[in-house]
């Protein structure tokens, strides 16, 4: 397809785009019906576009760029670059042109420039090159989930990439690999940049399936809304789950990882909590999520501030007004209520003791070392716990038809 042709085409389709949006006047359709398909992506950043003017560029080094902030909305903003001398290229003009990244990702991060110069979901070729700037190590590194680019992929349903930390897409001139030069993004990058973030590991709506996740239900809603304690619920894989929830380090020491996510309480009993019902309970109360929270991590200090109380205890979140919660396999495979519960048996009656003899609960005994408590988080004896709490219920006249945990 010759260059002429792909810089008139619709931002939404394949054909060509004659009509522009009225505001910005730079969006271009070839339909009244591809324009309204755009719009809740075009939205983000249209009057942001057209409120940016040309003529108010700080230097001639500063160019156009989006930003995309940990709270907020995509932003067309002025910035800086700089020029670097190539030392090691014996070429006349080792000269080229870089953005300046540390005022936007921060001095202490590692910074990464990933060149997009193909729209998969356009199934289209750029005829520039789009650097997308992030940290290296935003999934550890602690940054903040970036909700500017959530706004982006939550326009269609789909599971996306956990993007965290300040972001920035900014533009470079040509293909290839050393692009010398920098430039303006312009609208038809920002629609390049958000198919990026739609299409990069990305499951679409089309595959969206049901999935078998389990809820543990807090007194609240066991003792009012009749619920049990370990409820076999099903999502979607678009549930926000996937990409917002915390974590059991027990479970993932077993190997048998989770994500966890605590629910909005139920208003029937969040605002009668004083109903005699709970007696002397408060109505958020769910230890099994608590016990399910252990830290297991000795590193971790004590500092409610954080919200972290250290080694042997639940983060605060997980302490007081935990409410119900809910809970599913990270690879989406169905979860049993039976699964949960054990994990939740298991921390509750198998590992806390051994947290507590480490806290010195059992003097004048020797408090147990970490790493021996540590020892003991593990398959085997996840695995007797389990066949206990099936006994258990067979006893009990329970018909259990549960798979087991590691076959699933
Ligand atoms: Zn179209
Ligand atoms: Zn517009």
């Amino acid at each position: 397809m010759a260059s002429s042709d792909v810089s008139s085409l619709c931002f939404a389709c394949d054909k060509q785009g004659p009509r522009r949006c009225a505001k910005c006047k730079s969006a271009r359709y070839c339909s009244p019906s591809c324009q309204k398909e755009d719009w809740p992506t075009h939205k983000l950043v249209c009057s942001s576009f057209s409120n940016h003017a040309l003529s108010k560029r700080p230097t001639d080094e500063h160019f156009r760029v989006l930003l995309f902030p940990v709270d907020g909305k995509p932003e067309v903003i002025w910035h800086a670059s700089r020029w670097i001398v190539d030392d090691q290229d014996d070429e006349e003009d080792c000269r080229f042109q870089s953005f300046e990244v540390d005022s936007i990702l921060g001095s202490e991060t590692f910074p990464i420039r990933t060149p997009i110069q193909h729209n998969p979901r356009l199934n289209r070729n750029l005829l520039n090159t789009i650097q997308i700037c992030y940290r290296d190590t935003f999934l550890v590194d602690g940054s903040k989930p970036n909700r500017s680019v959530a706004r982006v992929t939550s326009t269609r349903p789909g599971l996306y990439h956990d993007w965290s930390g300040p972001i920035f897409a900014c533009g470079k001139i040509g293909l290839g690999i050393d692009q010398q030069k920098c430039r303006d993004l312009d609208m038809e990058d920002f629609r390049h940049i958000f198919d990026y973030f739609l299409s990069y590991n990305a499951i679409p709506a089309t595959a969206a399936q049901t999935i078998k996740a389990v809820r543990i239900n807090c007194f609240g809603d066991q003792k009012m809304c009749n619920r049990p304690a370990f409820e076999s619920v099903e999502i979607l894989s678009t549930d926000p789950i996937f990409n917002d929830h915390d974590t059991s380090e027990i479970a993932n020491r077993i190997g048998f990882p989770i994500f966890t996510h605590r629910l909005p309480p139920n208003p029937v009993w969040a605002e009668d909590q004083d109903n005699k019902i709970f007696k002397n309970f408060n109505p958020f109360n769910n230890q099994d999520a608590t016990f399910l929270h252990l830290c297991c991590d000795p590193n971790v200090p004590f500092n409610p501030a954080a919200g972290t109380l250290g080694w042997g205890l639940a983060s605060t979140q997980w302490q007081t007004y935990v409410g119900s919660a809910l809970v599913v396999r990270p690879d989406m495979k169905p979860l049993h209520p039976l699964h949960v519960e054990a994990l939740c048996k298991y921390c509750h009656n198998d590992i806390w003791p051994f947290f507590s003899h480490s806290l010195g609960e059992y003097t004048p005994e020797e408090p147990m070392k970490q790493e021996a408590v540590l020892a003991m988080i593990c398959r085997p004896t996840f695995v007797i716990s389990w066949y206990k709490l099936l006994d258990e219920k067979r006893k009990n006249g329970n018909a259990v038809k549960a798979p087991y945990p590691y076959d699933v």
